[in-house]
């Protein structure tokens, strides 16, 4: 399984940022052992497509509804996204749950509609600081996977503890080890055999300074990417990170 080395751009990015962003990413890419994904503003998704046309990365969508279509003002569906070029989408990042009150319930909703579409769907699962003092992290992540993942899921979890989402702070690798060796023990009682080919990436904080020593533990099967995304040599020296 090739580790996937995904990019969040978040609320970051005009059309005149994807000459330095996006298009340098071209022909890097080839050379990589892994699989290589930019996820820009819904915006940019056309033009980022179209200027990786033909490349080996892929784009994706930070976010969709739940419903294919429908008057809901100032939403964007999964099938505009795959219209507009993007074969994957973020579902369920930490700041979606908490800047737009997303529940499991409706992470779990935007999968299917995400599945429909053909967009490979990431969905976010993490802890807050105070869940993780209090000693309740896998429970939290534990009860993320039940609600947002729907039977028959098909796509990639990335383990994102929302304490180092931006700040600069990372889990040990002990904490990375233990709680992924957890969601994968989840994914493989709820989906059985094929709980055993879902990509669990990490995310938060990612840098090329601690890539590889990130990449390299046991079922982390590559990286959710936010503030190293928007260089593309600091992305790519995540992505390099992978050796095998
Ligand atoms: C993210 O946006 O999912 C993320 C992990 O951000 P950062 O890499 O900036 O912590």
């Amino acid at each position: 399984m090739r580790a996937l080395i995904a990019g969040n751009w978040k609320m970051h990015g005009l059309r005149a940022d994807i000459a330095a962003i996006a298009l340098p990413l071209r022909e890097p890419a080839e050379a990589l052992v892994c699989d290589l994904l930019v996820c820009p503003p819904a915006t940019l998704v056309e033009p980022v497509a179209q200027a990786l046309a033909g490349s080996r990365v892929a784009v994706g969508g930070q976010n969709c509804h739940s419903k294919a279509a429908g008057a809901h003002t100032g939403d964007i569906a999964a099938p505009m996204l795959r219209d507009a070029g993007a074969t994957w989408v973020i579902l369920g990042h930490s700041e979606r749950r908490a800047d737009h009150a997303e529940t499991d319930a409706l992470v779990r909703a935007k999968v299917l509609a995400a599945a429909d579409a053909g967009l490979t769907p990431i969905v976010c699962v993490g802890e807050t600081e105070r869940e993780r003092m209090a000693g309740r992290q896998t429970a939290i992540v534990g009860a993320h996977l039940a609600g947002s993942l729907p039977d028959g899921f098909a796509g990639v979890v990335a383990y994102e503890p929302i304490w180092a989402i931006g700040t600069g702070h990372i889990p040990t690798p002990a904490d990375v080890t233990a709680m992924h060796a957890f969601i994968r023990g989840e994914l493989v009682r709820r989906f059985g055999q094929g709980g055993l080919s879902i990509r669990i990436l990490y995310g938060g904080s990612v840098k090329p300074a601690n890539a590889a020593a990130l990449l390299n533990l046991p079922e982390v099967g590559g990286a959710l990417v936010g503030g190293s995304s928007l260089k593309a040599d600091e992305f790519l020296a995540v992505a390099r990170a992978v050796t095998a």
